[in-house]
Formats: structure tokens, C-alpha cells, sequence
């Protein structure tokens, strides 16, 4: 998850918060659409190239950004995803609403053909601050088998040249699963010749489509984490990652390990990322008005149709309970990084239906723990992608 907008923090908390987004999230992830014409293997939303019925109408679109002015300055940034937002036929209609409110917002289309520089120039006109875009591997053979399309590539690497033109800022969002891994480097070594703002790590969770792929084993995950930081001092661009809360414990631990106590930790830059997970910093808001902990904890809590956004995401006692690592259980419950990480709920609730349990990306053994090695290696996450419901968030900001 990232921490910063394109256009800096918004809403962040502080130690004396303990690292708690009570009032507002940051980012609410919004799904306009599952309509997609991609058929991407890892798909969250296992879109489809057809609205699904029920999504929401542009009244009741218009009203969510409503709902999200509703928790004050300053307002979270509203992330517009899929499926496709390029489909939603009143996506203009829904720019202008969102900067009348004064939201900053990004995008997150899907490159088919519906991507073009003159479709990137109308939406940065209307209000659009930055776009994400997906490479999931460094050549053309390799990304447009995992999306399904042959071309996805080239026209990605046309479309990060297109942004760039226009002054656009752009995030790629790389899926890291074990069939990947070996991609990493190169994909690094791609995007270090073009010009983005952000590159972010996506750590693969197994729901809906990406439940084909496998996710990193924790010690692949870590020397991982530990690369991307090491990357990140060096790249043109910012480097992140996406549900790998535990990365902040790596960087942290380092940091540590060098003499800096954790007041020193906590003032640093890096610090502006601790806390945000699931439900903490974020919320995910489906094509059909459900709203979840982020888009990929298919747990709705309610609906933006006949709940206010606000009133779920503050008082919902699941989304508490997520925000309060004390609740916490297992080695993330006894952890004393939890505040500052917190691991993934997301993974946590796909691997054992538990959103409180120990994310099981992170091998890391808490002081005092009695547990040796990880006790849920070795078994298959659950099935969590319910029929017919499409409730995850895309893998953009
Ligand atoms: S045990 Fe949990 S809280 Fe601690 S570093 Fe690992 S994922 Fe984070």
C-alpha cells in the first residue's frame, strides 16, 4: 500500500496515533466498473467484458463521492479502478464530480484499446493526477501470456511514453508471484530507462483469479523486500510495495540493527508508511456499492446504497478491530513491529478466514514467541472469492 498521493500525505497519523487511521482513510480504492476487456490470470475482480448487474448508477456514483467528502479535510484521495474505468460510459461525468468536491483523484486503466493518448490527455483535463499501469514481466512473451492478449506490452511501454508526454504521473504495479520472481530484476532494469513516479511490488494474495498463481514463500518475500529497498536508494523513482506491510519491519530492523533507536525510526521519512493495511488507511468500495477492508479481503461490512461510507469505515467493529493491532492474533498479535506493520489482513483472512491472524508472507518470530518456522506454510489458502460477488480493489496507489 502506498502512503503518499501524488500530491504528498493526506491524513496521515502520527506515533501518538499509534499509527491508527481513525477518522479517514487515506485512499479509498473505488471499483467503478468489472467490466473489462482483459482476461488477466491474477485478476481481482475476475472482471468480465460487461458491466455485472447492479453496479451502480451515476446517481449513486455521484453520491459515493459525496459520502467521501463526508469525512472532512482533509479528504481521502479516491483511487478510480476495475475492471476498467475506461468502460464506465459516465467517467467524465464522474471526474468533474470528484473535482468539484475538491478529491483528488487517480486511475487505473486496464491497456486495451480503449487506452489511447488522446483518451489519457481527456481524463488528465478532467482532473485525473496520476494513472497506474500493470508489467508483470520484462518482455512481451512473459506479460501477455499472464494477461492474455498479445500486444498488452508494447502498448504499455506506448502508453508510459504517452504519460510522460503529457506530464502525467504514472505508477507500474508489478504482480510478484513465484512464477515471476526471476522477472523482477529485469522489470527493475526496464523501467529504470522510463520515466515513472512510483514502482510498486504487489505481493500476490490468492483470490479470485490469482489463486492459479502461487504466492512467495517468506524468506523469497524477504529478500525481496530487502532488494526493492535496496533499489529504491538508487531508482529514478520511488520504489514500494503493495501488501508486504512486513517490508517496513525489514527496513526498520536494519535500521535498528545500526544503532537507531525507534523515536529515531519513527521521525524518519519511511515512517510515513507504518500503520497503512487493510481497513487502516484504506477502504475498498465495490462496482456494487460493498464496501471492504481493501479490495482484496472479500469481506463486505456494508453499502454504499443504504449505509454512509464514513459510519462503516469509523465504527464498524471489524474495521476497528483491523485498525487495533492489539486485537491482533498469532505472531502478528505478539509482534513488536505490529504497529508499525500490522502484516497483511488481507492474506491473513484468504489463508485461514481470519482477518486478525498472523499474515503468513512474513516468517519474522516476535520476541518470546514459542513458534518455530511457519505453521501455515504448507497448506492452501481457502477459497475466498464468493459467488458472485466481485469485491477486491485493483493493485493501483
Ligand atoms: S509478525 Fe506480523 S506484525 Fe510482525 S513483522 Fe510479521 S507481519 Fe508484521
Amino acid at each position: 500500500m502506498n502512503t503518499t498521493t501524488p500530491h504528498g500525505m493526506i491524513g496521515s497519523v502520527t506515533p501518538n496515533d499509534h499509527w491508527q487511521y481513525e477518522r479517514a482513510p487515506m485512499i479509498v480504492y473505488w471499483e467503478l466498473t468489472n467490466a473489462c476487456d482483459l482476461a488477466c490470470r491474477h485478476c481481482r475482480a475476475t472482471a468480465m467484458p460487461e458491466a455485472a448487474p447492479g453496479e451502480l448508477t451515476t446517481a449513486e456514483a455521484v453520491a459515493v463521492l459525496d459520502q467521501v467528502v463526508e469525512f472532512g479535510e482533509p479528504t481521502p484521495h479516491v483511487t478510480m479502478t476495475g475492471g476498467d474505468p475506461l468502460k464506465r460510459p459516465d467517467l467524465l461525468t464522474l471526474l468533474d464530480a470528484a473535482h468539484e468536491r475538491g478529491l483528488g483523484v487517480s486511475l487505473a486503466p486496464a491497456v486495451t484499446p480503449l487506452l489511447t493518448k488522446e483518451r489519457l490527455a481527456e481524463v488528465q483535463q478532467h482532473g485525473v493526477q496520476a494513472i497506474s499501469l500493470s508489467l508483470d514481466g520484462a518482455t512481451a512473451e512473459f506479460h501477455d501470456g499472464l494477461r492474455g492478449v498479445p500486444g498488452t506490452f508494447d502498448h504499455t511501454m506506448e502508453a508510459l511514453e504517452w504519460a510522460a508526454d503529457l506530464g502525467l504521473n504514472v505508477q507500474v504495479n508489478t504482480l510478484v508471484s513465484a512464477g515471476n520472481l526471476h522477472e523482477i530484476e529485469q522489470v527493475f532494469a526496464l523501467l529504470s530507462t522510463k520515466t515513472l513516479m512510483r514502482w510498486s511490488l504487489f505481493f500476490l494474495i490468492s483470490v479470485g483469479r490469482g489463486s492459479e498463481l502461487t504466492e512467495l514463500t517468506p524468506d523469497a518475500a524477504e529478500n525481496l523486500m530487502r532488494q526493492a529497498a535496496a533499489w529504491g536508494r538508487t531508482a529514478p523513482f520511488q520504489v514500494r510495495t503493495t501488501e508486504a506491510p512486513s517490508s517496513r519491519r525489514v527496513t526498520a530492523q536494519t535500521m535498528m540493527n545500526r544503532g537507531m533507536p525507534r523515536t529515531a525510526v519513527e521521525a524518519t521519512p519511511f515512517a510515513r508508511s507504518f500503520g497503512i493495511r487493510d481497513g487502516n488507511g484504506i477502504v475498498f468500495i465495490s462496482h456494487q456499492g460493498d464496501v471492504t477492508p481493501s479490495g482484496f479481503m472479500p469481506l463486505p461490512l456494508g453499502n454504499v446504497k443504504s449505509d454512509r461510507l464514513a459510519d462503516i469505515y469509523q465504527g464498524n467493529s471489524t474495521m476497528m478491530a483491523l485498525r487495533d493491532p492489539d486485537q491482533f492474533k498469532g505472531r502478528c498479535g505478539r509482534c513488536e513491529f505490529n504497529h508499525w506493520c500490522g502484516g497483511s489482513r488481507a492474506r491473513a483472512f484468504a489463508w485461514t478466514g481470519d482477518p486478525l491472524q498472523t499474515d503468513p508472507l512474513c516468517g519474522y518470530q516476535p520476541s518470546g514467541s514459542q513458534t518455530s518456522g511457519n505453521h501455515l506454510r504448507g497448506h492452501q489458502p481457502r477459497q475466498t472469492q464468493a459467488p458472485g460477488t466481485a469485491t477486491q480493489e485493483g493493485t493501483s496507489a
